[in-house]
């Protein structure tokens, strides 16, 4: 086997080598089925008991309170941009998008085109590199707030849910879920992509408030309203079972490290770290406002796109792939998911360390 690499990819993004290793064990037989999960019928019992299992890990790490349904659906986090105003706004209700980077813009596209949308604030006045205030904002006229809880292009992130006083807030958690605590009772909505910090690419986690699940227009194609899923159990048609039984590896290991206590503990020292070598390098200099760093993509320039060209090669050579920075920042990105371990952190500074002395 070739070297493994680590992957500073913002997503589909490195899985723990633990999980991956437990994959790979349980490929050909999962425990005495004599089959992969890949192959079992998702009406099967052994399927039920995994689909079930992942359900009860998630609600025990995130702290789901019983009265919101998880599902487990497909269509990306891109499809949420569309499902949840159909499902929610009716007629004449408007929803409002706390504008902080591409994704933020593509939930106010996607709602654009089912129903009414305003921009409750925006930081498209310094490209995306704050995270704009809302404390002040009247939001009373709006069905539901939608925000980002960490813009993965440009490595901001909310340090705690927006400060507005909404009963139906959404959030679109996909590239920052399980990475810190977060007090789910205080949305109406979550959702995320898996394949961040969750798991792989097929699965999306919608977590949803049950009397969110009523409103609903009956005559909404049956697939695209939630109740649909949620009265199957996320079982309404083929599931994403393999994708979903990654999702439950990746919460084990959490599990295992002592949940998202822990795992919070060990990103803001992954964070700290390189943020910090960054600030201090008279180097390198990060593209986002100090207050809202992002904990997960950390994004930063050298004085020169060339020298940044070099350095994105330099990375390349030593192993250290993916940290090319999105067009629209420049520069480098490098995604330290949950699975990023701290020594991937240290081969990134000492690659750093380098350059800066062959360039300085
Ligand atoms: C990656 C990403 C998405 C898009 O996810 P898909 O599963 O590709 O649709 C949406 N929102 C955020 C914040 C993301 O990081």
């Amino acid at each position: 086997m070739s070297q493994r690499v680590y992957n500073f990819s913002a997503g589909p993004a490195m899985l723990p080598l633990a999980v991956l290793e437990r994959a790979q064990k349980e490929l050909l037989s999962h425990g005495d089925s004599g089959q992969s999960v890949m192959e079992m019928s998702h009406r099967s019992s052994e399927y039920e008991a995994i689909h079930f299992k992942v359900e009860k890990d998630l609600r025990e790490l995130l702290n789901i309170p019983e009265n919101y349904t998880v599902l487990f659906l497909q269509g990306g986090a891109s499809l949420q941009f569309h499902m949840i105003p159909l499902n929610i706004l009716k007629q004449g209700e408007k929803a409002a998008v706390i504008v902080t980077g591409n994704w933020a813009k593509k939930a106010l596209a996607g709602i654009k085109e089912v129903g009414l949308v305003d921009v409750l604030a925006s930081s498209e006045d310094k490209n995306f590199s704050y995270v704009p205030k809302v404390a002040d904002k009247d939001v009373s006229a709006y069905k539901y707030v939608h925000y980002v809880s960490n813009n993965t292009i440009y490595g901001t992130r909310e340090t705690s849910i927006p400060p507005i006083n909404h009963p139906l807030i959404v959030s679109d958690m996909s590239s920052d879920i399980l990475s810190r605590e977060i007090d789910v009772s205080k949305h109406g909505i979550i959702f995320a992509g898996a394949q961040k910090n969750m798991g792989i690419a097929g699965l999306t986690v919608v977590i949803i408030r049950n009397d969110l699940l009523d409103l609903v227009d009956p005559s909404t194609p049956e697939f695209l309203k939630f109740s649909t899923h949620a009265k199957a159990q996320s079982l309404f048609n083929t599931a994403p079972t393999y994708a979903i039984y990654m999702a439950g590896l990746v919460l084990e290991w959490i599990k295992d490290l002592g949940g998202l206590k822990a795992m919070e503990a060990l990103n803001k020292a992954k964070a700290d770290r390189l943020y910090n070598y960054l600030d201090a390098s008279n180097f390198y200099e990060t593209t986002a406002a100090k207050e809202d760093r992002s904990w997960m993509n950390v994004t930063f320039k050298t004085s020169s796109e060339d020298l940044d060209k070099a350095l994105v090669k330099k990375c390349d050579a030593a192993g250290l792939v993916n940290t090319k920075g999105y067009r629209t920042v420049g520069g480098l990105r490098c995604s330290i998911y949950n699975a990023m371990p701290m020594e991937g952190i240290e081969a990134l500074i000492e690659v750093l360390e380098q350059f800066k002395k062959e360039n300085a």
